[in-house]
């Protein structure tokens, strides 16, 4: 087996040495035999071994490649699939097709359990909502912040467009903090394990989640503003925000900040209805 790298602060490295909260980890993601794994950035492999005792197979996602090569080392002899490189550039569909096919588990769950690089975990939890439809279950350690956001209600300073966007499209829960001892070297921040469980049925509209998400970023680019005044940074006139938002039952001076993911979704829906005849002939 090759020596074992020393931890690299870019790659966000800060190995769970904690058991109680591995343990806790893997008993939130309620691991089975029956489930098949994503575990993005294995690190020392202290939460796979534990996942690999309970779950059917785990394929894994490890960019530190010098890591990637100890850790196929230690486990080649495990149901274990690792796909060294950036997550965030893999075909995650793809490999979890891939591990069915070789594991044969056509019809497993397939739950994300992972403690998370800190500094690219927003752009890993967007890949994560993208992919959800191939995903039963999403178990992630987070900076206490990032989770605090995800999991915001309506009229707080932390509910945000990622709070919109990830509640849209699962249920959110902030299960439990872990202190910066719990991992080796210790992170100078708190952090959060969270659960995000896809929804059966999302809470925005599916054939518009392109026009979705851009209302929500563009009424979150100015949280303290009316959502009359933001909204015209759709490249709309006052006047067809203004019918959106009655259409929506809105009220024009609302802030983004108090508006419930429902009626974000029902104004996306009037924002996307196309105008009358008589207001196309007025306006030409
Ligand atoms: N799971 C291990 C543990 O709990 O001890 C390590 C967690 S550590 C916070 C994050 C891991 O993600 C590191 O092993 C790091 O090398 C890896 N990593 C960082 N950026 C990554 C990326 N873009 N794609 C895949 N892995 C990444």
């Amino acid at each position: 087996m090759n020596a074992l790298p020393p931890p690299r602060k870019r790659f966000g490295q800060h190995f769970l040495r904690d058991a109680n909260i591995l343990r806790r980890i893997v008993a939130a993601a309620e691991v089975t035999s029956r489930d098949l794994i994503v575990e993005i950035g294995p690190g020392r492999g202290a939460l796979t071994e534990q996942l690999l005792e309970r779950a059917a197979g785990v394929v894994a996602f490890e960019l530190d490649r010098d890591l990637a090569s100890w850790l196929d080392g230690r486990f080649s002899s495990r149901r274990w699939r690792l796909h060294s490189g950036d997550v965030l550039d893999a075909d995650l569909a793809a490999c979890i097709a891939q591990a069915r096919a070789d594991f044969n588990l056509p019809e497993a769950p397939v739950k994300v359990v992972a403690n998370l690089p800190y500094n690219v975990s927003t752009p890993i939890l967007e890949k994560l909502l993208l992919a959800r439809q191939a995903l039963t279950d999403i178990v992630v350690m987070l900076q206490r912040e990032v989770a605090q956001r995800l999991a915001a209600a309506p009229g707080g300073k932390d509910y945000g467009y990622f709070s919109v966007i990830a509640q849209a499209y699962f249920e959110v829960r902030r299960l439990f903090d872990a202190p910066p001892g719990a991992f080796q070297p210790p992170p100078k921040v708190m952090s959060s394990v969270a659960r995000l469980t896809p929804r059966a049925n999302a809470l925005a509209p599916p054939d518009l989640e392109t026009s979705f998400r851009r209302v929500v970023g563009v009424a979150f680019e100015q949280r303290r503003k009316m959502l009359s005044g933001s909204l015209t940074r759709l490249g709309l006139p006052r006047s067809a925000v203004l019918k959106a938002l009655a259409a929506a039952d809105i009220a024009p001076e609302r802030r983004p900040e108090t508006l419930p993911i429902e009626a974000f979704a029902r104004l996306a829906r009037a924002l996307a209805e196309p105008p009358a005849a008589d207001e196309l002939s007025q306006g030409a």
